[in-house]
């Protein structure tokens, strides 16, 4: 009987991979079409300064509203995109929509937009040019982008990766470290990445009040010490929030303060702050 059980098992894992393998297929044969028909869109989801209220980035989220599948989350096709080297053009694309889209935020004080990018963009040697051209094409300010990496990536100190970053920051674009504390970098490391920004991990915000204090309350003294700032990704409920600003958190982002929302709506909730982008005292 045992046999037959795990012969089953390895049945059931046989169809589970092979109809990934069929998804991943049809997401790369549809991905080029949909970037040439414009169906991929970006939503925007606030980073807030919680001392003040002022949303003061807002990260650019790639999304894909299949018209007969419907959603395909970025987890799915970016995934796809990396290993079959269609992130470039779809990073272009992203980039220089979220460029668009951040010129037209109104107030004195707009945000910065802050957009994704994969390992694999960071060493193609392409990222400055396509930047550059972003930036031209919107007309919007280099100190208006900010770029975020993987962890992993500064890491990988090869000659050209090291040269793209330093461009981008002579550029005056400033550098994000995402998803931090998720992989090989130590605390005692983030000293000596080319980065003004440190994005912990939602992961780690899940395990407050609990264990996940420990990392965060280490991150900010690090960071404070080598004057980076700190985001707290995945903030979903005011018990987190008031946690995270005790733990020293000034910049938050999650769920609590917004959802990520198409380029319309972001801005209607821009509006609803006079559109100023002023400092004032949040609900949430
Ligand atoms: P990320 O850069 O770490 O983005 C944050 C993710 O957390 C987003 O997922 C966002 O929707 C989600 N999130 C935000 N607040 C909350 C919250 O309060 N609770 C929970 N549970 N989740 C929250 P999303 O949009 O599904 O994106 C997933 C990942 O896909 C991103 O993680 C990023 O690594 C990647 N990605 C998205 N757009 C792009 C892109 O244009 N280029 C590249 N290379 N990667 C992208
Ligand atoms: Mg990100
Ligand atoms: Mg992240
Ligand atoms: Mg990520």
């Amino acid at each position: 009987a045992a046999k037959t059980e795990d012969k089953d098992r390895v049945r059931v894992f046989d169809v589970a991979m092979a109809k990934k393998a069929q998804r991943q297929h049809q997401i790369a044969q549809a991905l080029p079409g949909a970037l040439e028909r414009n169906q991929l869109a970006v939503a925007y989801q606030p980073i807030v300064n919680a001392l003040d209220g002022v949303a003061s980035h807002v990260e650019a989220l790639a999304r894909w509203p299949h018209p007969t599948w419907g959603p395909v989350s970025p987890g799915e096709f970016i995934e796809v995109a990396e290993r079959n080297g269609q992130i470039h053009a779809m990073g272009r694309w992203v980039l220089r929509q979220a460029c668009l889209d951040a010129a037209r935020w109104p107030g004195a004080n707009p945000p910065k937009v802050s957009v994704n990018v994969s390992a694999a963009q960071v060493s193609s040697g392409k990222l400055v040019s396509q930047v550059r051209e972003a930036l031209a094409a919107a007309k919007l300010p280099p100190q208006r982008l900010v770029i975020e990496l993987t962890e992993s990536l500064p890491m990988a100190r090869s000659e050209g990766v090291s040269q793209t970053l330093s461009d981008l920051r002579a550029m005056g674009v400033t550098l994000a470290l995402d998803d931090f504390g998720t992989g090989y970098s130590s605390l005692s490391s983030l000293m000596k990445q080319p980065v003004s920004l440190v994005k912990i991990d939602q992961s780690f915000v899940k395990d407050v009040p609990g264990g996940g204090e420990v990392l965060i309350k280490a991150t900010v003294d690090v960071a404070r010490r080598f004057g980076l700032e700190v985001v707290a990704e995945g903030v979903e409920t005011a018990l987190q929030r008031s946690r995270l600003e005790s733990l020293g958190v000034n910049y938050m982002q999650g769920w609590l303060f917004g959802r990520p929302m198409p380029a319309d709506e972001f801005i209607a909730w821009l509006g609803l702050r006079d559109g100023s982008n002023e400092p004032f005292v949040l609900r949430a």
